[in-house]
C-alpha cells in the first residue's frame, strides 16, 4: 500500500487540535457525549496496532460528531487523496463545499482541494472548471495556473498551454521557455502533418525565440526546410546542433551526411561524424559513422574504424556491432560466433534503452518527453549503457 506514515502522526495532532479549539463548551458537550475523544483514541489505537482503514473509519466518526471543525476534513480529504481514494476525497471536499457557513476564503480553498482530488483522479474536465473558477483569485492564482498548464499540456491543447505557461512567466517570475519551446514544436508539427509549412516555419522561429538552444526545433527547421527543396538552409539548421549540442548529433546524422553528401561535401560529412564521436562518443553516432565510411570507403575501413573505437570505448553494444559486421561478411562460416552473438543481443537489449534523467523512467526509442514524469528535455540522447559508463 502506497502509504506516508508520518501521515498518521500528524492527522492525530490535528484532529486534538481541532478539538481543543472547538472550545470549553463544546468540549464539555463531546465530553458529556463520549464520543468525540473516544473515537479519536479508538482510531489512535488502530494506527498503533497497523490498522489505517479501521483507524480511517474512527477518524472519521470524529468528523461525524464534530462536523463544524473544518481542519479535520481538510486532513481526511487529503489523506483519501494521498491514497488513491479519489471518490472519497471528492465526498469530503464537496461536503465543505455545500456548506452554507464556509467563509468565502475557505470556500475556495475547498474548491482548490476538490479540483486538486479531480486533478489527481485524471478528471480532467472538472478539474480544468474548478481551477478555472480560482485562476482570478489572487490567493489561488499560481497553482491554479500550473494545474491548468499541466491540464492543458496533457490534454495536448498546446495553444492553451503556452498560454497558461506565458503568465506564469509574466506575473510569477517562473521559467518555462522549455516547454513553450516544446509546445512550439508540436503545433509545428501538426501544421507540418496537413501540409503547412508556411505556418510550421513562423512556429519554429517563435520556438527558438522561447529557447534559443532548442534542438528540436533546428531538427524540424531542417526537416521543413529540406521537404521545400532547400537543402543547403536545411544543412545549415543540423550544422548548427553539431555546433552548439553536439551530444545530438547522432539524432540527425544519418540526414546530415546524406544531406551534405547530394551537396557534393561527403568529405566534410565524414569528418564531422569522426571529430564530434571523438569527443561524444555515442553508440548511435558509431553506428552512423560506420554505416557512411562502409558505404563511401568499403567494408574493411567501416570494420577498422568499428574496431578502433571499441578500443577507444569499449562497450557491449559496440562489441555487439563489431560481431553483426564479422558475421555479415562471413555467414555462417563460425556458428560459435553467431551463438555469441545472440547471447550479446539479449544482455544488449537492456542497455540500448534511452532513460529519463529525472524520474528513470525508460523508454525503447528517444523522446522529448518523458511518458512518465512529463518531463521535457529529460532524456540525454545516449543509451543507459552509455549513461552508466559515464557515471
Ligand atoms: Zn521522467
Amino acid at each position: 500500500m502506497d502509504f506516508q506514515a508520518w501521515y498518521f502522526v500528524a492527522l492525530p495532532a490535528l484532529f486534538l487540535a481541532g478539538w481543543i479549539a472547538r472550545g470549553y463548551e463544546a468540549r464539555v458537550r463531546a465530553a458529556d457525549q463520549g464520543g468525540a475523544p473516544t473515537a479519536l483514541f479508538r482510531g489512535l489505537n488502530f494506527l498503533l496496532n497497523d490498522q489505517p482503514d479501521r483507524a480511517i473509519d474512527a477518524f472519521i466518526e470524529v468528523a461525524k460528531l464534530d462536523p463544524e471543525t473544518i481542519e479535520l476534513h481538510y486532513a481526511l480529504g487529503n489523506l483519501f487523496r494521498r491514497r488513491g481514494e479519489f471518490d472519497r476525497a471528492v465526498r469530503v471536499h464537496n461536503y465543505l463545499l455545500g456548506r452554507a457557513d464556509l467563509p468565502t476564503s475557505e470556500r475556495a480553498k475547498a474548491l482548490a482541494e476538490l479540483a486538486q482530488d479531480y486533478l489527481k483522479g485524471g478528471m480532467l474536465d472538472r478539474a480544468e472548471a474548478g481551477f478555472q473558477q480560482l485562476v482570478d483569485d489572487p490567493a489561488h492564482r499560481f497553482d491554479a495556473l500550473r494545474a491548468l498548464l499541466r491540464i492543458h499540456a496533457t490534454g495536448r491543447d498546446w495553444v492553451r498551454a503556452i498560454d497558461a505557461a506565458r503568465q506564469l512567466e509574466r506575473e510569477g517570475g517562473e521559467t518555462h521557455r522549455v516547454a513553450i519551446a516544446h509546445f512550439h514544436c508540436e503545433l509545428a508539427e501538426r501544421a507540418v502533418a496537413v501540409g503547412d509549412l508556411t505556418a510550421a516555419r513562423r512556429l519554429l522561429e517563435e520556438a527558438l525565440v522561447a529557447d534559443r538552444g532548442s534542438v528540436r526545433a533546428s531538427i524540424l527547421a531542417g526537416d521543413i526546410a529540406l521537404r521545400e527543396g532547400d537543402s543547403i538552409a536545411a544543412i545549415e539548421h543540423w550544422l548548427r546542433i553539431a555546433s552548439d549540442a553536439p551530444e545530438y548529433l547522432a539524432l540527425i546524422g544519418e540526414r546530415l551526411s546524406a544531406a551534405l553528401d547530394a551537396a557534393g561535401r561527403r568529405s566534410e560529412a565524414l569528418n564531422l561524424l569522426r571529430r564530434v564521436l571523438l569527443d561524444h562518443p555515442s553508440i548511435d553516432l558509431l553506428d552512423v559513422t560506420v554505416r557512411r565510411t562502409q558505404e563511401w570507403e568499403g567494408n574493411a575501413a567501416g570494420e577498422a574504424m568499428l574496431r578502433e573505437e571499441l578500443h577507444r570505448h569499449p562497450s557491449l553494444l559496440g562489441f555487439e556491432r563489431l560481431l553483426a559486421v564479422r558475421a555479415a561478411s562471413a555467414p555462417g562460416k563460425d556458428p560459435e560466433l553467431e551463438l555469441l552473438r545472440g547471447l550479446i543481443q539479449a544482455q544488449a537489449r537492456n542497455l540500448s534503452r534511452y532513460r529519463c534523467g529525472t524520474c528513470g523512467f525508460r523508454t525503447r526509442s528517444f523522446s522529448w518527453q518523458c511518458p512518465g514524469c512529463l518531463s521535457w528535455d529529460s532524456y540525454p540522447p545516449k543509451r543507459i549503457e552509455e549513461l552508466e559508463t559515464a557515471a
